[in-house]
């Protein structure tokens, strides 16, 4: 049976024309591809429909809501398809493919985010090279979570994270190997993927008002600013703080700044400005002061995964300390315990 596949056209890219101020999103995919692609059932080619949305976006302008629209209208029309390919900008799908993973828990179907550097419009493209790889994995491989295809390369969705704004090349993750390669053949490493659930449990909520940012530490970051950022209306923070997740403990006020914070039910994620590599507090004295002060650690967790597993949380409006020790799981696949390696 020639399996189906849903594409949800979110803008991007692979779907964009010039204009005279720069490439701006364009409707009618689906005539595109259908004018391109192979015919279903012509060698591996799966049966697809394009759901194209009504206000197509540049991922620069995508927002929250636009993450649980994504996970909710997969989920509606999860059981009439095989698998699900999202067209998406490049800009933010790091960030889509995270919150769709944490939204679309248990999730047994393929979920793969792909998107291209050259519009399809345009010769030289990478739009149906990524395109056919995310349809084909969707239809044929059992992978059963959220994934970004991009380059030849299949990456969990929630490691993956944009590294090059000019090459085909563009995403990586950095600390998990890929789950799959595009040669000849799509060979995908079976002992990299998530186990199949034994069924879904999604968490679809539409996301909390509450506010939750993003502070990098910097030289020179005063305790004045850190109050100003941890202010009122926050909900939580993800602090991306040095090496093995050190801050600078000894600049006064620095501490109390972050403890009163915590006091006041502000979840303080901690997350490493490294490319590569994990947050333990436990290793320096400078990351040890940081525990004290309530910030949790997210182990490898990429800046994305935290930011919209920590959205995720607060919008299921849970207590701030069960938020703290849900950040400390890995519900799938987000990060690396203690004491585990990758295989
Ligand atoms: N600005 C574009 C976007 O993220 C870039 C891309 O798609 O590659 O929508």
């Amino acid at each position: 049976m020639t399996r189906r596949i849903a594409i949800l056209y979110t803008g991007g890219t692979l779907g964009m024309k010039p204009s005279a101020d720069g490439y701006q999103p364009d409707t009618g995919l689906a005539q595109s591809l259908a004018a391109r692609l192979p015919a279903p059932g012509v060698g591996r080619m799966p049966h697809w429909e394009v759901h194209e949305y009504a206000q197509l976006i540049d991922s620069a302008e995508a927002q929250p809501r636009d993450w649980h629209t994504i996970a909710a209208d997969i989920a509606a029309r999860y059981d009439d398809f095989d698998g699900f390919v999202v067209v998406h900008g490049t800009d933010t799908m790091a960030y889509t493919a995270a919150a769709l993973s944490f939204a679309l828990l248990g999730l047994r179907k393929p979920v793969i985010l792909t998107g291209s550097q050259i519009p399809l419009c345009e010769p030289r493209s990478d739009a149906l090279g990524n395109l056919l790889g995310a349809l084909l994995i969707a239809a044929h491989h059992p992978v059963a979570e959220v994934c970004l295809y991009f380059g030849g390369k299949l990456l969990r969705g929630n490691r993956a994270t944009k590294v090059a704004g000019a090459d085909f090349d563009a995403f990586d993750s950095p600390n998990y190997p890929p789950l799959g390669h595009a040669g000849i053949d799509i060979v995908l490493d079976m002992g990299r993927v998530l186990p199949m659930p034994v069924r879904e449990a999604f968490e679809l909520v539409p996301p909390s008002a509450c506010e939750i940012a993003l502070l990098r530490l910097y030289p020179g970051l005063s305790v004045a600013r850190l109050g100003h950022m941890l202010a009122p209306p926050l909900a939580g923070v993800v602090l991306q703080t040095y090496g093995a997740g050190n801050g600078p403990v000894r600049l006064p006020g620095f501490l109390d700044t972050l403890a009163d914070a915590s006091a006041r039910g502000v979840v303080i994620v901690n997350v490493t400005q490294c490319a590569r590599g994990t947050v333990d507090q436990d290793k320096y004295a400078t990351g040890s002061a940081l525990a004290s002060a309530g910030v949790v650690g997210a182990y490898d967790m990429t800046v994305e995964a935290a930011l919209t597993k920590l959205h995720h949380l607060v919008s299921l409006e849970l207590l701030p300390q069960e938020v703290r020790r849900r950040m400390q799981e890995a519900v799938c696949g987000e990060c690396t315990l203690p004491g585990l390696t990758i295989g």
